[in-house]
């Protein structure tokens, strides 16, 4: 097996990440999250909220619709210009997008249409009278943030140099959507968008300041440096509102791989909606990142086997469980009550998991495979001393804690 195939029947046999629908025959380009892959998206959003708003004093939030009035899609280009180039088999008729193919259709050897623009956005049709009123399910999260921009200006007590930042689903009607959840048709995305004065060298200022914070953020959280590189975009490869843009690739199983944006969007949007502030219209610097790509590399960077064990070393803040709790033996009544007792006053504080199944290997191997960092067993030591063994997921280190320290020990190291 393959590392992708690895981690694809990983991501299914655990929780993670399964087919969308999948009892119907599944949907191209359509995954459902389980409860390990909830947790560690959750996690991701919640990691980045905390870096890109929290911890600031010049970023603000935002939660927009979904489905916004059609306008905004024809002002912002996306209607005219939200397009990748496609190509179709003349024998299959099978359609591709022309950057991932060669001369001959992959599937039957065929020759290639000359290539077509295909729009990505996702109509939707609402209300119950016809006509019915044709939407756009949004393509970016970005339009949202730009049409309220006056709003949270007038709301907040933001000034420029300031962000918007925004974490949410985009629906793109991709041509080919694959690589497991890499390119989807539903999606979440994180951006900020941060609006600085329309000066050449304000905006590079800020270009450089976001590039080497997104890229400080994923290493920060375990990315292997060398798995990770910034690659500038050449100019007829800009999306139609950049003037600059970068990306922060990931080194995948499928080759250098987009995991972020960073664009340089000057006053494209803010003057395409007739948006001011004072007396000039700002320019945008762009972090646009993706949750789902953001989960799956994680967890492909994270995944190592030693002998035929799979231990998925992600970091601690990231993990679904940080902890798990068992009694040495199930079937002792007094060390499963007192495992039980050490558990439920961790949940309290930490996302733990009870696991009294097989014995203690096959319980640690099951953690390691899902990446939870440590494992507390309870013995018969427990009874007497009451001390319980810590054992570290990356070291297989055991230590003895008293349960009194638990809370405490795990905060500290969670830090
Ligand atoms: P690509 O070239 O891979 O189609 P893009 O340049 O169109 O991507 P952006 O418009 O810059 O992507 O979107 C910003 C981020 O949103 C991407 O870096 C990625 O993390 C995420 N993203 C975009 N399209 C998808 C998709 N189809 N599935 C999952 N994530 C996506």
């Amino acid at each position: 097996m393959d590392l992708m195939e690895k981690i694809v029947s990983l991501c299914k046999r655990r929780g993670f990440v399964y087919p969308g629908s999948e009892i119907y025959g599944g949907i191209q380009g359509f995954w459902d999250y389980g409860p390990l892959g909830v947790e560690l998206k959750n996690n991701i959003k919640k990691l980045w909220w905390k870096s890109m708003v929290h911890e600031r004093d010049d970023v603000v939030g935002l939660d927009a619709a979904i489905i916004m009035n059609p306008s905004v899609w024809e002002a912002s280009g996306h209607t005219q210009a939200f397009t990748d180039p496609l190509v179709e088999c003349k024998n299959c008729h099978h359609r591709f997008r022309v950057d991932e193919v060669s001369e001959k259709c992959p599937d039957c050897g065929g020759p290639f249409t000359e290539p077509k623009t295909f729009n990505l956005l996702t109509e939707v049709y609402l209300g119950s009278t016809e006509p019915k009123q044709k939407a756009y399910l949004r393509g970016e999260i970005t339009q949202g943030v730009f049409v309220n921009f006056k709003n949270i200006v007038d709301s907040s007590r933001v000034e420029i140099p300031f962000g918007i930042a925004q974490i949410g689903k985009a629906f793109r009607n991709e041509i080919t959507p694959g690589n497991f959840n890499f390119r989807s048709r539903e999606f979440e995305q994180m951006e900020l968008e941060f609006f600085v004065k329309p000066e050449e060298a304000e905006g590079q200022k800020w270009l450089d300041y976001w590039k080497q914070q997104r890229l400080d953020w994923y290493l920060g959280f375990g990315i292997n440096k060398d798995n990770l590189r910034l690659r500038e975009h050449a100019p007829d490869e800009r999306a139609h509102y950049a003037r600059l843009a970068f990306d922060i690739e990931y080194n995948s199983p499928f080759g250098w791989k987009e995991f972020e944006g960073i664009h340089h969007r000057g006053n494209w949007d803010l003057s395409r909606h007739k948006v001011t502030y004072q007396n000039y219209t700002p320019w945008v610097i762009e972090t646009s990142g993706g949750v789902d790509r953001a989960a799956l590399f994680f967890l492909i960077d994270s995944y190592s086997e030693v002998g035929d064990r799979v231990i998925l070393k992600l970091h601690p803040q990231l993990a679904p469980y940080k902890v798990a709790v068992f009694p040495l033996v199930a079937n002792k009544p007094d060390l499963a009550k007192k495992a039980r007792e050490i558990y439920l006053q961790l949940k309290l504080k930490l996302p733990t998991v009870w696991d009294d199944r097989g014995n203690i290997g096959k319980r640690y191997y099951t953690q390691d495979e899902i990446g939870t960092p440590w494992c507390v067993t309870v013995d018969y030591q427990t009874l007497e001393d009451g001390t319980v063994t810590v054992r570290d997921r990356d070291t297989a280190q055991q230590e003895r804690v008293s349960v009194t320290q638990l809370d405490s020990y795990f905060s500290k190291k969670l830090k």
